[in-house]
């Protein structure tokens, strides 16, 4: 069988880690199947629809690597890849349900389906659909078009038990009396949800509906629209709720954040895409740090979890800083250019340099911000209170005056000779290790923890390094 898996979100806002993780698991499974990962927009819930979101959604999957073979930009074989623009594929197969006898017109008004429904809700029955239309002749049907109704289309629910198999919950049976008739096109020509759906992944030739368990609810009327129409279903794999780190829905507003976030965040979207598939499944090495290849390579359907999952920020966060250790300082040099602003250096090699030097002690692209003013210190130089604290203890006004006199006499400055000139201002001064370090490094670049000291001497350079202690010392001690 050829492996056709397909995300399918409808544009009514970002795309949060939850719905990514979808995303992610069909495309992995795709990629490590040799097969297709199809983007379908499914849009023809117009109320809820947020211009550009569309858009949004397709920037954050690239964003993190997830590219589609087919969808609404690239196009492909099985188009069109919008549900707004496939009415007429819809209406074809309505009409085929219609005529075959599964499907029959409801000319009921919004207003009668809501006394009714809350008649039978006082009468403590079901508040389905009670079938009326279900058996209306054709020349009722004909007197109601004569007065200018619009029907809708009801699928008339067959007396069968339904059974849903689905990958990681097994067979499920449903009672066919727990759904009454339902719309599969509205009286404005829209599919619903679950016509629409049936329609679309058999159209598109979808071998593996990978989805949140939300829709596991949805499908036996989608089991029930497969059976009707005489095609075989999918393989059905719905894989748990992600839930907020406090055990609730994950929202936007629920203060979830969206991929679009995280990535402006500057989390390494190699980081991304390892997490969302670890909240959904495990490498059977037990390793976390996995790369895409050896997701492509690992990802296993039979290892999914059963279970609900809480949203691990921290982890996340954890997995970035992993990832970007792994990589090299070119990339991460060119990566920081994007999440850095005016300050970060034009030459390459000094980018080169600031990425190495700071590249253990990130989390995020972004986090190295805050390395920039240590490095490239401003001027006037700015000290944090801790960095105040340190170059006020005994002895440091000594030690940094020597340290100027030595530093002014290095020649062929390096991080090397530098660091040298410094520990001889220390043994001058009678202070070593952490005492001599701590108080030059908060001196030189106004913070108390940072890359190594030789790495900050050799990236600031002899004029800045000087202009900063220079400063350091008319601030501190008024002398010049
Ligand atoms: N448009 C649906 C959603 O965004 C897709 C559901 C499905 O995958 O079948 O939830």
């Amino acid at each position: 069988m050829t492996v056709r898996t397909r995300f399918a979100p409808s544009p009514t806002g970002e795309l949060h880690l939850g719905n990514a993780r979808i995303a992610v698991l069909n495309w992995l499974f795709a990629r490590h199947s040799g097969g297709a990962f199809v983007l379908r927009i499914e849009d023809t819930d117009v109320d809820r629809n947020l211009p550009g979101s569309e858009y949004e959604i397709m920037e954050a999957l690239r964003g993190i690597g997830v590219t589609w073979d087919e969808g609404p930009d690239v196009g492909g074989p099985c188009g069109p890849y919008r549900q707004s623009e496939r009415g007429a594929v819809y209406a074809e197969q309505a009409a085929a349900l219609v005529h075959s006898g599964y499907a029959f017109r409801c000319y009921c008004s919004a207003e009668e389906l809501e006394a009714r429904r809350e008649q039978a809700l006082a009468r403590g029955a079901k508040a389905i659909y009670d079938g009326r239309c279900r058996g209306l002749s054709p020349l009722e049907q004909q007197r109601h078009a004569e007065r200018g109704l619009v029907p809708s289309l009801r699928f008339a629910v067959p007396e069968e038990e339904v059974v849903v198999s689905d990958f990681v919950r097994g067979r499920i049976t449903f009672d066919p009396g727990e759904f009454g008739d339902f719309v599969i096109m509205k009286s404005d020509g829209l599919p619903t949800y679950n016509f629409g759906v049936v329609v679309d992944d058999h159209g598109m030739d979808i071998s593996h509906v990978i989805r949140g368990v939300g829709h596991l609810a949805n499908t036996p009327r989608q089991v029930m629209l497969y059976r009707a129409f005489g095609w075989e279903p999918p393989l059905f794999v719905h894989v748990p709720h992600v839930l907020s780190p406090e055990g609730g829905p994950l929202s936007k507003r629920h203060g979830a954040r969206s991929l679009r976030e995280y990535l402006e965040a500057g989390y390494h979207p190699d980081a991304l895409v390892n997490y969302l598939s670890l909240l959904s499944w495990s490498s059977p090495s037990g390793e976390e740090i996995l790369t895409r290849e050896r997701l492509i390579g690992e990802i296993d359907l039979a290892r999914l979890g059963a279970s609900d999952v809480r949203l691990d920020p921290d982890k996340l966060e954890w997995l970035s800083g992993e990832h970007i250790r792994g990589m090299e300082a070119e990339a991460l040099a060119a990566r920081l250019a994007e999440h850095l602003g005016d300050r970060y250096p034009e030459a390459a090699e000094q980018r080169l340099r600031f990425a190495s030097s700071i590249r253990e002690r990130i989390t995020t692209f972004r986090s190295a911000e805050r390395f920039l003013s240590q490095l490239y210190p401003p001027d006037p130089m700015e000290w944090s209170p801790t960095a105040l604290e340190a170059m006020s203890r005994e002895g440091v006004p000594r030690l940094l005056e020597t340290a100027r006199a030595m530093l002014r006499g290095v020649e062929d400055w390096d991080g090397e000779t530098a660091l040298l000139a410094i520990r001889a201002a220390g043994k001058a001064a009678g202070l070593k290790g952490r005492d001599l370090f701590m108080p030059v490094r908060a001196a030189l670049t106004g913070a108390t923890q940072g890359p190594e000291l030789a790495d900050i001497l050799a990236i600031q350079g002899k004029a800045t390094a000087l202009r900063v202690l220079e400063q350091a010392l008319a601030l501190r001690y008024g002398s010049g």
